[in-house]
């Protein structure tokens, strides 16, 4: 675009796709192998990393985290007319798969420490006897990269033997104690989508310690054509592995993970430090034993404390100055695609989406940024608290 004009300002984004020369060599290895080495070299490498990484027993590099949902569901035999228990405050790819498949989402309700799955709340979805034992399985999801309170979630799945699927699409090197996100769940999903805290462009994954899980997702992955030399489909099977070239980026976004985190976790302390002394204003600390990778940094905003300023105005006057920020993501039971479907708990997800605000959270954003967007929001806060 043309910068014609001095008033116009470079456009600062919620997550913006960060990348390289590191990816940009393997990109181009991945093309110039691409005739040498044997198709698969980059997407084995890619998987080892992640199992390493988080210390899972098998690793599926796939196209997206949504793929890697879908076929979680399928492993776990979810079938038409099943029930499927999902977080209600997540990013609607972790319920559409539910539907893909035909089953009903139960959506339950989140606690505010972590503003994830409420353990009570998922324990009355699984007590009542409406279901009767056909719900097949709970989607749990690590929003914005704080990790959910598994210890509680497992041990009430277990009671009523339904597996987990752990959605940390969002929490890629979060952990509770030293287990990372994505190695807690009975399956678990990564997502390398371009805005995720790693990218391959769009990619995904599935994670388990199940062997014969992992097969069958790998078989269902590539159109269930598991039979050669005689190609013949005994179901249906989809394409849903990784590219090897998008593969080769994600090897070298391994190489960076950690200093994406830190300089996540940096901007979430820019923002504390400039706003935490403003009524009104409040942050999700870290609840003990809880690492964030602090993908994107929320804040509540309570307009009865700030003399009314909500989060919307706060979210147009950073628009004004062409940054954006971003609404939360509105929990699935208010969704009109999902008006049909149960809900268990009160309004704690609904409220935080009431007063929640997503700010700029790249791992690129620069001092001049930081300063753009230090000026708006306290301009924002200020004008109006008078
Ligand atoms: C991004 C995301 C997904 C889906 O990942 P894609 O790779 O975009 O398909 C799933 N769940 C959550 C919570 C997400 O944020």
């Amino acid at each position: 675009m043309e910068m014609n004009n001095d008033s116009l300002k470079k456009q600062i984004y919620l997550s913006p796709t960060h990348m390289g020369d590191l990816e940009l060599a393997y990109v181009s290895d991945a093309i110039n192998s691409s005739q040498r080495v044997p198709q698969g070299a980059n997407v084995e490498a890619f998987e080892q990393e992640l199992k390493s990484f988080t210390g899972r027993k098998h690793a599926l590099a796939l196209e997206s985290g949504t793929a890697a949902i879908h076929l979680a569901l399928l492993l776990l035999d979810v079938q038409p007319g099943d029930f499927v228990i999902c977080q209600s405050n997540t990013h609607v790819a972790a319920a559409n798969p539910i539907r893909y498949l035909h089953a009903n989402p139960v959506f339950v309700d989140s606690e505010s420490d972590t503003w994830n799955i409420c353990p009570d709340a998922l324990e009355l979805a699984l007590k009542d006897n409406k279901y009767n034992q056909r719900i097949k399985a709970i989607i749990v999801v690590h929003l914005y990269g704080m990790p959910a309170k598994m210890d509680a979630i497992l041990t009430i799945a277990e009671k009523y033997g339904v597996p987990v699927v752990e959605d940390a699409a969002e929490a890629m090197g979060s952990a509770l104690g030293d287990r990372k996100c994505g190695s807690m769940g009975h399956l678990s999903i990564l997502s390398f989508n371009g805005n995720k805290i790693i990218t391959t462009g769009g990619g995904g994954a599935l994670l388990t310690n199940n062997e014969e899980l992992i097969a069958k997702a790998r078989t269902l992955a590539s159109q269930a054509n598991d039979l050669m030399p005689l190609v013949e489909a005994g179901q249906v099977g989809y394409n849903y592995g990784m590219s090897d070239i998008l593969a080769g980026i994600g090897v070298g976004q391994m190489k960076v993970l950690q200093q994406r985190i830190a300089q996540r976790r940096a901007n979430y302390d820019f923002y504390y430090n400039l706003l935490s002394s403003y009524q009104g204003i409040s942050f999700l600390p870290e609840p003990p034993g809880h690492f964030s990778n602090r993908w994107l940094t929320a804040i509540l905003v309570d307009p009865a404390k700030t003399n009314g300023v909500t989060h919307n105005d706060i979210r147009l006057s950073m628009e004004q100055e062409n940054i954006e920020a971003r609404l939360l993501w509105k929990p699935m039971h208010l969704q009109p695609v999902f008006n049909d479907f149960s809900f268990f708990g009160g309004n704690i997800a609904a409220g935080i989406f009431e007063k929640g605000l997503c700010l700029p959270s790249g791992s690129n954003l620069t001092n001049d940024d930081k300063e753009r967007i230090s000026s708006v929001l306290k301009r924002a806060l200020d004008v109006h608290s008078q």
